[in-house]
């Protein structure tokens, strides 16, 4: 198949980790007979400093005509003063909310070799394969904000439909999975978590009834995620609430670097990225663990691009890179430099030929 991919490296160990990502689907690509087109353009603070706009309309344009698109990361140091006019991660938000891709995918799987990675005792973690579901343009962080001197607000908003759609797409991918749903919401004391369950409890039993639903506080949750993590199936959750659980459940696969994501919307067009952010503690010294954006491109080839059988193959590899023993140093034994982040991949790309 013919496809064009917009590739939007962003700041920090983006590009390092994009360019592995790309390197495996060029690989994939020659394999199996398909003709990837990549198109690269700025995001974040690398567009800042080019243009002055986190989100040129070039950029936009391009993943309008895109099938999918892989990114890096964005944010750094450099752009973080808070009284900066325009920050990296606008881009990003604005990315998001222009591809209107609501539903960000974030597997979690642990691979048995880096059991030890990880800081959970290894019986906590036998049989964890979960998935959270994570709502992605709105709530807190696109509401209104404001600022004074002595006082600041954001505004957290959720529309019924907004629910709807994203606890439908978590059902249906419980569906194909263990059947088993777990809402996560802040109900006792907020008023966008009430109408979040009882939209949800709604729709679950209207649409779902083959799905076992359970509901939990989000602190709760993330208690039970360390104490029981094998115990879920797939989450639904809001966007804050999601973005920081699975900051927490990529421990238990040893990295956030191990964590790749889908973001998806009504279309097949996706936004694909790792879920680690631009780690500016280890920019430029080709030490990141590029396994995050790596999966992030199956995810690619499969949601967006339907190539089933293709990224598979690249999941394969990277399961069979690491039993064989590559390891960038944030999974590696404690006291081992590791391999960088180029010889990670080449390991990969070797088992996938
Ligand atoms: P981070 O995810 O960048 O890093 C957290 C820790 O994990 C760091 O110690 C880092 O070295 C490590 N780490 C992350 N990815 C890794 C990888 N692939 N391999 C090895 N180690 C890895 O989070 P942070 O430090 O809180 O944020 C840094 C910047 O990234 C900030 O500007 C933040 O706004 C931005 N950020 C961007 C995104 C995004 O682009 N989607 C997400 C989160 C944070």
């Amino acid at each position: 198949m013919e496809a064009v991919i917009t590739v939007l490296p962003g700041d920090g160990i983006g590009p390092d980790v994009t360019l592995c990502a790309r390197r495996v689907l060029e690989t994939v690509g020659d394999a199996f007979g398909h003709g990837f087109e990549f198109r690269q353009e700025l995001v974040g603070g690398a567009a800042i400093d080019a243009c002055g706009d986190p989100l040129p309309p070039a950029t936009i344009g391009s993943c309008e005509a895109s099938d999918a698109i892989l990114l890096g990361a964005v944010g750094g140091p450099k752009w973080s003063d808070p009284k900066a006019a325009v920050r990296p991660e606008q881009g990003l938000l604005e990315l998001r909310s222009v591809l209107g891709v609501y539903a960000n995918l974030r597997p979690l799987k642990i691979y048995q070799e880096l059991v030890g990675a990880s800081p959970l005792k290894p019986e906590i973690l036998d049989g964890v394969d979960l998935l959270v579901v994570r709502e992605l343009t709105g709530g807190i962080y696109f509401g209104e904000k404001n600022r004074d001197a002595n006082w600041a607000s954001d505004l957290c908003v959720y529309h019924t439909h907004e629910i709807e759609r994203i606890v439908r797409v978590a059902a249906k991918l419980a569906q194909g999975r263990r059947k088993k749903l777990c809402s996560v919401d802040k109900a006792n004391v907020l008023e966008t978590s009430r109408l979040w369950r009882e939209t949800t409890n709604n729709i679950m039993a209207a649409e779902f009834a083959d799905i076992e639903v359970e509901t939990l506080l989000v602190d709760a949750a993330a208690m039970h995620l360390l104490s029981r993590p094998g115990d879920f199936d797939v989450i639904v959750t809001e966007n804050m609430f999601g973005d920081i659980l699975t900051d927490e459940a990529s421990m238990l696969a040893g990295s956030m670097g191990m964590l790749p994501s889908a973001s998806l919307g009504d279309s097949a067009r996706g936004l694909y990225e790792p879920i680690h952010g631009s780690a500016p503690d280890i920019a430029g010294r080709g030490i990141a663990n590029p396994c995050g954006a790596i999966a992030s491109a199956a995810l690619l080839l499969r949601h967006s691009l339907g190539l089933e059988q293709e990224a598979a193959a690249v999941e394969t590899a990277i399961s069979r890179a690491i039993a064989g023993g590559a390891r960038t140093v944030d999974i590696a034994e404690c006291g081992d430099a590791g391999v960088s982040t180029t010889e990670m991949t080449d390991a990969i790309i070797r088992c996938l030929n």
